[in-house]
């Protein structure tokens, strides 16, 4: 593995910001094998070098990224002794830092799907605080009307009495809808039409936030984020 800047490294493993981890090291707080190195600048291979920070050994642990176009058929899950899992659908090498899916999309919802090992940035992208729309593509059994639009952003009254927060629809024609969301609620799209009296009879992620499913992905196909992408999200 190449060697990568003390400072890139300790921030990227998440000891601080980059200004912050540089005070640290300019402080003389950070040991690479043993040594005090006081330059930002210094180089560090992070498989074999030991580096720590106030005594505190700094393990080296690397992130993944991956966007993978869900095909309908799997679960969203990390195992299951009877369903295939969209971890199925991961190769074993992208498999060994343990990343899981960010959120859930149903067995037979396809389409945007994020898989990490970073849980900050899966709670980031959750939070239903930050309010991240996730925009699905549904086609639903009849075309919807100006009343479903407007029942979609007051909130509606799901079956268990849940008041959702205000969702953005738009028509796309012969009952395809576009269909914006903030919240994860177990099938909170297929509910929320249902408490309008349709039905959704195909659905599809296609965004979280700004960050769009790259259509040149088919059906169960994934690719690592670009830096860009992964920039976008958090
Ligand atoms: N809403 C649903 O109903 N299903 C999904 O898979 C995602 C959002």
């Amino acid at each position: 593995m190449r060697k990568i800047r003390l400072d890139k490294f300790l921030a990227n493993m998440g000891v601080g910001s980059r200004k912050e981890v540089k005070d640290l090291i300019r402080k003389g707080l950070v040991r690479i094998n043993d040594a005090i190195y006081k330059s930002p600048k210094a180089t560090v291979n992070p498989n074999e070098d030991k580096v720590e920070v106030n005594g505190e050994q700094i393990i080296y642990k690397p992130f993944i990224y991956l966007m993978l176009n869900k095909p309908a058929g799997y679960i969203t899950a990390t195992e299951d002794r009877v369903h295939k899992t969209v971890l199925d659908l991961i190769r074993d090498e992208d498999k060994v830092l343990d990343p899981f899916p960010v959120g859930r999309l149903d067995k037979d919802t396809e389409g945007l799907l994020i898989i990490t090992n970073d849980g900050k940035l899966a709670h980031h992208l959750l939070s239903p605080n930050k309010d991240i729309f996730k925009t699905y593509i549904a086609h639903v059994q009849r075309d919807i009307t100006e009343e479903d639009i407007e029942a979609f952003q007051n909130g509606l009254e799901l079956d268990d009495g849940y008041q959702t927060k205000p969702a953005l629809l738009k028509s796309l024609g012969d009952k395809r809808v576009e269909v914006k969301i903030t919240e994860g609620k177990f099938h909170q799209v297929k509910r929320m039409f249902e408490a309008r009296g349709n039905k959704v009879v195909y659905l599809k992620r296609v965004s979280m936030g700004d960050l769009n499913l790259d259509e040149e992905l088919k059906l169960s196909e994934y690719r690592e984020l670009t830096d860009e992408e992964l920039a976008i999200l958090r």
